[in-house]
């Protein structure tokens, strides 16, 4: 655990957490000020600030956040209707939490362009 880090407290249980998902590498849970009828975040156990610094040994964990979105999707009932995962990198894009997350937002109609 990355000391001062809000995600690995969760993660270890020290902070709570509305926990939806957990398995040896992915922590799901919901977000405390949703954006949407469903948001999840989808967290790797393992401490990443951000995309930025994703090593090659993380290809296969970032494919597996995708693969539970969609099964998340699916059991929750909004895959059909429409979803998206995203991802902030960095303060510009609206990043405030240093651990790399994905956000899953579903339950309600999406636009485009993303503010
Ligand atoms: P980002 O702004 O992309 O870094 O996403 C961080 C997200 O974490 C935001 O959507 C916050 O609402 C969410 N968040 C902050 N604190 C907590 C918490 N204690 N539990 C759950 N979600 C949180
Ligand atoms: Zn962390």
């Amino acid at each position: 655990m990355t000391d001062n880090c809000l995600f690995c407290k969760i993660i270890a249980g020290a902070i709570p957490g509305k926990i939806v998902h957990q398995d040896e590498e992915l922590v799901v849970f919901e977000d405390i000020a949703p954006q949407a009828p469903f948001h999840y975040l989808i967290v790797p156990r393992k401490h990443i600030p951000t995309t930025l610094d994703m090593a090659e040994v993380d290809e296969a964990l970032i494919g597996r956040v995708f693969r539970l979105a969609a099964r998340l999707a699916r059991q929750m009932g909004f895959a059909e209707e429409g979803f998206r995962v995203v991802n902030n990198c960095n303060a510009g894009a609206g990043q405030t939490v240093w651990h790399l997350h994905f956000h899953l937002l579903g339950g309600r109609k999406m636009t485009w362009p993303p503010g």
